[in-house]
C-alpha cells in the first residue's frame, strides 16, 4: 500500500511530466481518453533512448539475437492459437453501490499484502525492543506474525487454485469470507465474478460482407512465433537464438488506473529466445540475471529490484518470474521472464497445417525449439526512470529545485546551450558551439531569462550537462560547463567538449557495465 508520502510523489511526478513536456492525457482537449496517454517533446526522447539502450543490449551484444518489426494486425486465428481468444480473461466484479469495476484477484492480493505489511509492523516495533533482534527466528515463533503468515499461505494458495482453473464461483467465496470491502463506498455488496477478455476487437474490410473480425494485439510475442521459420532460415540461424522486437500492445485493462503503468494501448519491448527442448531451465536462469543486469546498469538503485516468481504459471508456462520496481505504489511488475515451453509453436504448427520445425543439423534431428521469452513493458520502464530520478533538493540559499537525475544517457536533451546575454555576439557563438556538437549530443538552445532560471529549467527536464557561453567565451574560447547532479561549474575549453561529454551521455557507457 502507497503510504501518503509516496502517494504524493506520484502526483508530483505526473503533474511534473505534463508540465515539462513528458506525457499528456490522450485528446485532453475532449477531456482525455481514460487510460489512454500521449508522450510530448522530451517523454518521446526519452522513450525513443529507453528502447535504443533496449535494443542494442538485445541485438548488438548478442550475436545470434536479430529485431524484427511486425505488424499490429494479425491473421484472427493467431489469437485461437495462442489462447487468447478462449484464455486472455481477467475476473472482474463491480460494487453495486459504488458502481465501480474491479480485478477480482487483484482484491484478493490486496488482502494479502495488508496482511504482509501488518507483519512488517510487528517486526519492526520488535526490532526497536530487542537489541540482537533475529527477523527469521521473530517470524517463526511470534503467535501473531504466525497466524498472519498462515492466512497468507492459505489465500493465495486458495487464489492460485481458483485462477488455474477459471473458478470464478471460488474467487467470489473468497472475497466473501475474507470480508473486502469496496475502498469507494465501503461496502461489501458485491456481484458475481465473471471473465472479461482483453482483447480489443474489429473489423477488416471496407463491406459489411467482407468484414472480418480481428483484433489489435494483446502482446508482440505472436508477430514473433509466426515469423520464426521466416528469420531462422533466411538468416541462417541455429538454436540457440533470438528474435527481438519492440511494438504496440493493446488491453482492455478491466482496472487501467496508475497513471501509465496500466494502460490499454501501450507499447512492450520483447525477446523470445529459441532453444533446443530440455536447455529451457538454463536460458530461463541466463536471461533471468542478465535482464536484472540489464536493469541494474541504469543506477536507480539496486534495492529497488526484485525477483517474484509466479505463484500461478499461464496455461503455456513452466517456470515464470517478474522482475519487479519499487514504483511509489510499491514493488509491482517491471518485467516478465517467461519460460513458454514449445506451447506456441506447436500450437501455430496445429492451427496453420504447416510445419515449426527447426533441423538441428549437427544432431541429424527436426524439432520444434522451446521458448524463454522476456517481456518489458517500455511505459512501465519510463515510469521507473521518472519517478526514481525526481527530486526534490534545499539549496544552500533556502530556494527549492525540482530535479530528474534521469541517467545522462536517456536524457531527453544532453546538453542546453546558454548564451549568457542576447547581445555581443555571444548567440552568435553559441550557436557556433551548438552547430559543432549537435551531430553527436541532442543540444537544446535557450537565450531568454536569467540565467539562473534556465539553468532550474533544465534540472526539471534532466538536462545533465549546460554550457554557459559568456564574454570570456569571446576572448579564450572556454565555456562555463554545469553539471546537473553536482551543480558544480567548471571553466572548459570549447575544443575538449566534444571527448568530455560524448562518453558520460553514450548509451554504450550503460552497456558497458552489464
Ligand atoms: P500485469 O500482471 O501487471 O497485468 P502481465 O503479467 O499481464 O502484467 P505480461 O503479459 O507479462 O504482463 O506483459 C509483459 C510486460 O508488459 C509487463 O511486465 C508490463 O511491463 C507490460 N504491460 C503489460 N500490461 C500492461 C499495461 N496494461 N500497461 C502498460 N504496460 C503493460
Amino acid at each position: 500500500m502507497a503510504q501518503p508520502q509516496e502517494d504524493n510523489l506520484f502526483k508530483n511526478v505526473i503533474s511534473h511530466a505534463k508540465e515539462y513536456g513528458f506525457i499528456f492525457p490522450s485528446s485532453e482537449i475532449y477531456d482525455g481518453l481514460s487510460a489512454v496517454y500521449d508522450y510530448g517533446q522530451n517523454g518521446a526522447e526519452l522513450k525513443n533512448n529507453i528502447k535504443e539502450y533496449w535494443w542494442k543490449f538485445m541485438t548488438l551484444l548478442h550475436e545470434n539475437i536479430v529485431g524484427i518489426d511486425a505488424a499490429i494486425f494479425m491473421h484472427p486465428t493467431t489469437w485461437k492459437a495462442s489462447g487468447h481468444v478462449d484464455a486472455f480473461n481477467d475476473p472482474m466484479v463491480d460494487n453495486k453501490d459504488s458502481k465501480k469495476r474491479y480485478r477480482a484477484d487483484q482484491l484478493i492480493e490486496g488482502y494479502i499484502e495488508k496482511q504482509e505489511e501488518k507483519i512488517e509492523k510487528e517486526v519492526e516495533k520488535a526490532a526497536k525492543r530487542f537489541e540482537n533482534f533475529d527477523r527469521a527466528m521473530f517470524v517463526s515463533t511470534n503467535a501473531r506474525v504466525v497466524e498472519y503468515q498462515n492466512k497468507i499461505n492459505e489465500v493465495s494458495t486458495r487464489l492460485a487454485q481458483a485462477m488455474s482453473n477459471s473458478d470464478m464461483v471460488a474467487l467470489k467465496q473468497l472475497i466473501d469470507e475474507l470480508e473486502i470491502a469496496c475502498p469507494i463506498s465501503g461496502t461489501r455488496n458485491w456481484t458475481e465474478v465473471r471473465q472479461f477478455n482483453l482483447m480489443f476487437a474489429t473489423e477488416m474490410g471496407s463491406v459489411a460482407d467482407d468484414a472480418n473480425k480481428i483484433y489489435l494485439r494483446p502482446e508482440t510475442a505472436q508477430g514473433i512465433f509466426v515469423n520464426f521459420l521466416n528469420v531462422q532460415k533466411t538468416g541462417r540461424m541455429k538454436v540457440p537464438f533470438g528474435i527481438a522486437q519492440i511494438g504496440k500492445a493493446f488491453r482492455n485493462e478491466i482496472v487501467a488506473r496508475q497513471f501509465i503503468f496500466r494502460m490499454r494501448e501501450f507499447e512492450q519491448m520483447e525477446m523470445q529466445f529459441f532453444v533446443k527442448p530440455g536447455e529451457e531451465m538454463k536460458w530461463y536462469e541466463y536471461w533471468k540475471e542478465k535482464r536484472l543486469k540489464w536493469h541494474k546498469a541504469l543506477g536507480l538503485g539496486n534495492e529497488n529490484y526484485r525477483y517474484k516468481d509466479h505463484d500461478n504459471l499461464a496455461h503455456y508456462a513452466n517456470a515464470a518470474c517478474d522482475i519487479q520496481f519499487n514504483f511509489p505504489m510499491g514493488f509491482r511488475e517491471l518485467e516478465g521472464i517467461h519460460s513458454r515451453t514449445d506451447f506456441d509453436l506447436k500450437s501455430h504448427e496445429k492451427f496453420s497445417g504447416k510445419k515449426m520445425q527447426y533441423f538441428d543439423s549437427e544432431a541429424n534431428t527436426n524439432y520444434i525449439p522451446f521458448v524463454v521469452e522476456t517481456s518489458v513493458g517500455l511505459d512501465r520502464m519510463f515510469l521507473s526512470v521518472l519517478c526514481s530520478s525526481y527530486q526534490t533538493e534545499k539549496l544552500e540559499d533556502g530556494s527549492e529545485r525540482v530535479v530528474l537525475r534521469i541517467p545522462a544517457p536517456l536524457a531527453p536533451n544532453k546538453v542546453a546551450i546558454l548564451p549568457l546575454m542576447k547581445k555581443d555576439g555571444l548567440p552568435e557563438k553559441a550557436m557556433e558551439i551548438m552547430n559543432d556538437l549537435k551531430f553527436d549530443l541532442r543540444c537544446f538552445y535557450e537565450e531568454k531569462d536569467a540565467i539562473g532560471k534556465r539553468y532550474r529549467r533544465q534540472d526539471a527536464i534532466g538536462t545533465p550537462y549546460c554550457i554557459t557561453i559568456d564574454h570570456q567565451t569571446l576572448e579564450d574560447n572556454t565555456v562555463t560547463l554545469r553539471n546537473r547532479d553536482t551543480m558544480q561549474q567548471e571553466r572548459v575549453a570549447v575544443a575538449d567538449l566534444r571527448h568530455k561529454l560524448v562518453d558520460a551521455c553514450s548509451i554504450n557507457n550503460l552497456l558497458r557495465k552489464i
